[in-house]
């Protein structure tokens, strides 16, 4: 059985984001660009499934402009099989277009099972995996902690409010992961330079039939409001007053 992964090209999750001075979104000149980590998790699992004799290939599947297949290499180094860009003019594709995007490569690859992150740390729509999983009329898990493949369905524990649920989902399948699933492994330095001969096929997004045409207008970015500076009170009956004051009393 063959794994795909969708992997997503974000901002480093310990950079501190900038809005660009006009609004119109996040700074990404010259900001260090990671997968997003969601995504480290599900290449780690296909990984793991490999390993355990459940899987016979991995493939990580990226969406995305110029550089997306930087990316793509982090998952052949951590030690996916083979990659697949889908190029674009510009990046902020939106989860529509992804998931339609992402139809047209299971319908050439035929995977049977897709694990997905269960959200981008950019946008976090935690939308891709739900729209994708619709699209093909595939069963679907999202927000996974455990997974255990049998030979035809996959056992799927999902992390929901105040408990877990299990649910046996018949294959072929959709996944996201939780941050619970497991721990990404780092490429080793022999891993990453046996990446670089590992094959990327491009496939340019235009090519594939889908309307790329975006739904939504972003209308502005801001910065969240500053935190005013506090005050020290005296006395626990200042501190009272004070509270009483603010209506929180
Ligand atoms: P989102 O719905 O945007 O929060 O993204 C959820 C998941 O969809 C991510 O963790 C990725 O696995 C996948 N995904 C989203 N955008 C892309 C992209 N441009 N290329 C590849 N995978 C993506």
């Amino acid at each position: 059985m063959k794994i795909l992964v969708p992997v997503k090209r974000v901002v480093d999750a310990n950079v501190k984001i900038r809005v660009r001075p006009d609004g119109s979104g996040v700074e990404l000149a010259n900001v260090k660009m990671a997968m997003n980590p969601f995504d480290e998790i599900a290449v780690e699992e296909a990984l793991r499934l490999k390993e355990a004799g459940k899987a016979s290939e991995v493939v990580a599947v990226s969406i995305g402009p110029v550089k997306t297949d930087e990316t793509i290499r982090t998952a052949l180094a951590m030690g996916a099989d083979r990659g697949i860009w889908v190029k674009t003019d510009e990046a902020g594709i939106e989860p529509l277009t992804v998931a339609k995007l992402l139809k047209k490569i299971v319908e050439a690859e035929g995977p049977g099972l897709v694990i997905l992150g269960k959200q981008a740390i950019d946008d976090d729509c935690n939308q891709t995996g739900q729209m994708l999983a619709a699209l093909l009329g595939w069963p679907q898990a999202t927000f996974a902690s455990k997974v255990e493949i049998g030979e035809k369905t996959i056992a799927v524990t999902r992390e929901i409010d105040g408990g877990l649920q299990t649910l046996d989902l018949d294959l072929p399948a959709v996944l996201t992961t939780d941050l619970r699933l497991n721990e990404p492994r780092y490429a080793s330095l022999p891993n990453i330079m046996k990446a670089k001969k590992k094959p990327i096929e491009e496939k340019p997004a235009a090519e594939l039939g889908v309307d790329l045409a975006p739904r939504l207008q972003l209308l502005s970015t801001t910065e969240p409001a500053g935190r005013t500076a506090g005050i020290k009170v005296g006395s626990p009956a200042e501190l009272v007053d004070h509270l009483k004051k603010a209506g929180v009393l």
